[in-house]
């Protein structure tokens, strides 16, 4: 019996770090799609940030057009203003200048406004860019290693498989039944038994089941969790002398 407890436990340690390699391959593809993501994410901002940058761009070209149209109004007034040949003239014409000056000020002040903008955009295209180009490498070289790793966890999981049947092979069917319903449900299903407790949920073993579980001719489930219990005599080696 002792023999078959000690197949089964190495069994279920054998279960347990498969299931976190299987979780380690779940993950490893997971983590790829979520850099692939932010790649996407910080592509599609500075996308938008360049759009704006040659919106705003374009913007000043206009507005730069529109003065210099502003501006040869503004000859022509002064000409008429030179031209003129009486005070209602000279007043309208001088009308008209003031009024091209004030707007030729107000678009030359809206330019430098857009102007800052503008340079404000393109430090942050720049480091977006930088980002951007970052990101892409870590996807790659996440790419990488998660393909080498996930080969590496198939070939282990292939191995587990046949090392898992030669330990099955060594624990009577039903024993090993009662083990997978547990474990299917429990994680855990074999667990030591700690100062008289069950370690798998902390509940008090009757000293009569206690004496017999050290005997180990039986086996011997927690009447709280339904655990499978296994004694392991205190080594007292180190006290020792
Ligand atoms: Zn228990």
């Amino acid at each position: 019996m002792q023999e078959e407890l000690e197949a089964l436990e190495q069994l279920q340690n054998l279960d347990l770090s498969t299931l976190s390699i299987r979780t380690e391959l779940k993950e490893i593809p997971e983590n790829i799609e979520e850099t692939q993501k932010n790649v996407a994410y910080v592509g599609d901002l500075l996308q938008k940030e360049r759009s704006r940058l040659e919106e705003s761009e374009k913007w000043c070209v206009d507005r730069e057009r529109d003065i210099s149209l502003q501006t040869d109004m503004l000859s022509k007034s002064k000409a008429k203003l030179q031209a003129s040949r009486n005070e209602k003239e000279s007043k309208a014409a001088q009308r008209e200048i003031d009024t091209l000056r004030k707007t030729i000020q107000e678009r030359e002040k809206e330019i430098l406004d857009v102007m800052e903008a503008i340079n404000q955009y393109r430090l942050r295209i720049e480091e977006h860019t930088k980002e951007f180009r970052e990101l892409e490498e870590t996807l790659s070289a996440t790419e990488e290693s998660g393909k080498v790793r996930m080969a590496e966890i198939e070939s282990e999981l292939n191995s587990t498989k046949a090392r898992r049947a030669e330990l099955a092979g060594r624990v009577p069917d039903k024993t090993l039944r009662l083990y997978e319903r547990i474990y299917k449900r429990l994680g855990k299903a074999l667990v030591e038994v700690v100062d008289g407790s069950c370690s798998g949920c902390n509940m008090g073993i009757q000293p009569q089941v206690y004496n017999e579980i050290q005997k180990g001719e039986k086996i011997f489930t927690c009447s709280f969790c339904h655990r499978i219990l296994i004694y392991k005599p205190v080594e007292n080696a180190d006290t020792d002398e």
